[in-house]
């Protein structure tokens, strides 16, 4: 099974790799579908929403320090760096990014290359959507009042609500532009549409041409549009290689859409299924 997925990679030039949680897995960052993608005893699906954010924005700017901690002092694995290498060797390789957590682009991924289409937990932009303003932030932590470095599940919701952390709505970031609108996570929340200029980049993509190869790593696909991209790759002429723990859990409709199956952690097989490519330089 490996040789012929190395045969077909060599000779494969546009090649389309979906992204999920599972890549990073290893670098610490709980799947958001595992018993450990929990912060404190809420979800993310309590959390990452619009309506949790208008009826308490402490606590969500909360959740997502502690997301951005989590991320900041995660570590590309060598699955990230394996893709980065692979995409700087094939132009023409395009990666659809649902993680929010930007370690491929820490791994050195091209950036031409890329789109977060969930956005990142480095981006703050206007909670007004009317305003529009967006930029990059790094800062760790955007309040420092807020920071919350204990793990999930230390403090116990049941007693817990934000008037205790000492931090009023005045004290979260406000937008430079408009001066009204809070500061919010630049991340595409549950109920919320993707932004349109990244998906028609996609769409852009799948449209310019013969697909050869796509890679669906660490993925449920379960999430619409990503969802539908393996079908458009395999409609385009792709075959599929999917990366995953799980084979039910892989994001495979149909079993017809999987010419390959990698089953194990990411972060060990996709730098071995690369072996044979990263090896020859061509
Ligand atoms: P998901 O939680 O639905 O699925 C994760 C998939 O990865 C599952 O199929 C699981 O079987 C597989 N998996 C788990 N550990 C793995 C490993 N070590 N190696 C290989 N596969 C492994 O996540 P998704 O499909 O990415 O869902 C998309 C949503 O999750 C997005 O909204 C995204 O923004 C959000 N999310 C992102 C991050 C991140 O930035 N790292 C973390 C949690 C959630
Ligand atoms: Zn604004």
């Amino acid at each position: 099974m490996l040789a012929s997925f190395t045969a077909h990679l060599n000779s494969s030039n546009r090649i389309l790799v979906l992204i999920g949680a599972g890549l990073s897995a290893s670098s610490g960052i709980p799947t958001y579908r595992s018993a450990s993608g929990f912060w404190r005893t809420f979800s993310d699906q309590q959390l990452a929403k619009k309506s949790a954010f208008e009826e308490d924005p402490i606590l969500v700017w909360q959740f997502y320090n502690y997301r951005r901690q989590q991320a900041k002092a995660a570590l590309p694995n060598p699955a990230h760096h394996a893709l980065a290498e692979l995409a700087a060797r094939r132009p023409e390789l395009f990666s659809v990014n649902q993680n929010v957590d930007e370690l491929c682009q820490r791994a050195g991924h091209p950036m031409g290359q890329i789109v977060d289409l969930h956005g990142s937990l480095f981006r703050v932009k206007c909670f007004d959507d009317a305003c529009g303003y967006e930029e990059e932030n790094h800062e760790i932590p955007i309040i420092p009042q807020l920071s919350v470095t204990e793990p999930p599940g230390v403090l116990d919701s049941a007693d817990y609500n934000s008037a205790q952390s000492g931090v009023s709505i005045e004290d979260l970031p406000h937008c430079p532009k408009c001066k009204v609108g809070l500061l919010r996570p630049a991340t595409v929340w549950f109920g919320e549409n993707l932004p349109e200029a990244k998906v028609h980049q996609v769409d852009e993509w799948l449209q310019d041409g013969k697909v050869d190869l796509m890679l669906v790593i660490g993925t449920s696909a379960m999430v619409w549009p990503a969802a539908g991209y393996i079908g458009r790759a395999r409609n385009a002429g792709a075959r599929v290689a999917f990366f995953n723990m799980m084979e039910k859990a892989a994001g495979v409709a149909r079993p017809e859409e999987s010419d390959w199956m990698f089953l194990g952690d990411a972060a060990e097989l996709v730098p071995k299924a690369f072996e044979g490519f990263l090896g020859v330089d061509n």
